[in-house]
């Protein structure tokens, strides 16, 4: 089956909003099976809507819709549609009594516009909408094509999606078994060397399937597999794993989701060690992510954001004689960062970073994205110097990733009850 998106909103064509949902539509779409082949992006206008509908209709199986379902007099696309397919519209009683409540609770006076949410072509099926106000719509032409229309704010269509949608789509087409996946998280080796590693696995895709993905600073290699239920695939998905896992052990330091400053934590824990960091051009972006796991305070002590070489001196401990000499983004300065705090902060784990996050302050000799990171703890202190490349803020991330990998391959290498 051949499917379109059809994302609907002039705020989309003006750049000023990020189109999320298509993205997010092809994949939840080709993980069950279907073939979307075009994607298609039209302003809150009733005749290019119309066109780009119809042409959709045309050359495409099922088109999906996103937005336009909502009160205010811009949003057209179920009408649009209705129109194009010469169905009438009439006011669904259940949807309406769905949005006067919904008011209600919020204890809100609803406006009359608000009605125009709850009117349906007809002979098309509704779907409620879990969280929000406007209806979702199915409705199917009379040669067999199926147009189906979802609202336009994503947690609504995601939710909608997810609940009504794929079961419809399930249902209708017969579809059977499930897709589940798994992400192999790997760090250390770059994108191409790691397909070399696994060169023989991508090109024999079959089921399961492997993908490469990149993400700041990590590659994810993403395992597929299509089972009758999710015992089967997820078999499917364990014999994979192992033989990958031949060739990439040592790189892979987490599956799925599970994420670095959990594993950092757990590892903290575990060898009953404090943390304390000194921070300049993260500008406390590694503390912000050792604090997003609850339970933190057990070993993060605190940290220093010392942008000011006077603070790194003043409170960190740097030397100031290194600071003139080395200049403040050097390894030795980076290094007593990591063991000023340790010592200042009285912890057994001090992290020391220093970098030139740009788009200014760069130079031949420390060009923008030039980092150094240091680890200091019971097995001495290690530096390391990094190139990123991209704008400030991508510059910003990945040191906060990398220091977070650093902090955690320096703890599994500390001999067990050190
Ligand atoms: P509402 O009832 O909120 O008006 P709607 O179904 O009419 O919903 P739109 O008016 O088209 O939908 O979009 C509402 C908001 O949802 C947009 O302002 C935008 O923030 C978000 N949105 C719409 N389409 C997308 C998209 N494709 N990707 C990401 N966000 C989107
Ligand atoms: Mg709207």
């Amino acid at each position: 089956m051949i499917v379109e998106i059809v994302s609907t909103g002039t705020e989309l064509l003006l750049g000023q909003i990020v189109n999320t949902s298509a993205p997010y539509l092809a994949r939840r779409l080709n993980e069950l099976g279907f073939s979307v082949l075009f994607q298609s992006t039209v302003g809150d206008n009733r005749e290019r809507m119309s066109q780009v509908i119809a042409h959709a209709l045309e050359r495409s199986d099922i088109v999906i819709t996103s937005g336009g379902l909502g009160p205010t007099l811009g949003d057209i696309t179920k009408e649009v549609a209705a129109t194009l397919l010469n169905r009438t519209m009439y006011l669904d009683k259940h949807s309406e009594d769905r949005i006067r409540q919904m008011f209600a609770a919020r204890h809100i006076c609803m406006t009359d516009n608000n009605l125009r949410q709850a009117m349906i072509p007809e002979g098309g099926i509704v779907l409620d909408n879990q969280c929000g106000t406007a209806p979702g719509v199915v409705l199917e032409t009379e040669d067999g094509k199926i147009i189906i229309h979802l609202p336009g704010p994503p947690f609504e269509l995601e939710a909608m999606f997810e609940d009504a949608v794929e079961p419809y789509l399930r249902q209708r087409y017969g579809l059977q078994g499930v897709i589940v996946s798994r992400v192999l998280r790997t760090f250390g080796l770059g994108e191409s060397l790691l397909e070399e590693r696994i060169h023989d696995h991508l090109l024999q895709q079959g089921n399961p399937t492997i993908a490469l993905l990149a993400r700041s600073g990590e590659i994810h290699v993403r395992i597929t597999a299509q089972g009758k239920d999710a015992a089967a695939a997820n078999r499917l998905i364990a014999t994979k794993e192992a033989q990958l896992r031949e060739r990439l052990d040592e790189y892979i330091f987490s599956t799925d989701d599970e994420s670095l400053e959990t594993l950092v934590g757990r590892l903290l824990q575990e060898k009953k060690l404090t943390l304390a960091l000194a921070e300049s051009c993260t500008g406390g972006l590694v503390t912000s992510r050792v604090t997003d796991v609850s339970g933190s305070s057990a070993y993060l002590m605190g940290a220093v954001v010392c942008y000011d070489n006077r603070i790194k001196a003043d409170v960190v401990g740097v030397n100031p004689r290194t600071l003139e000499t080395e200049g403040a983004v050097s390894e030795p300065v980076a290094c007593q960062m990591a063991e000023g705090i340790r010592s200042r902060l009285k912890t057994q784990m001090g992290i020391g970073i220093t970098g030139i996050a740009g788009p200014d302050g760069g130079s031949p000799e420390k060009p923008v994205g030039l980092v150094f990171i240091a680890v200091a703890g019971p097995a001495g202190v290690q530096c390391h110097r990094h190139y990123f490349s991209g704008g400030r803020d991508s510059i910003k991330k990945r040191t906060a990733q990398t220091a977070l990998h650093h902090l955690r391959r320096y703890l599994l290498a500390l001999p067990a009850g050190e």
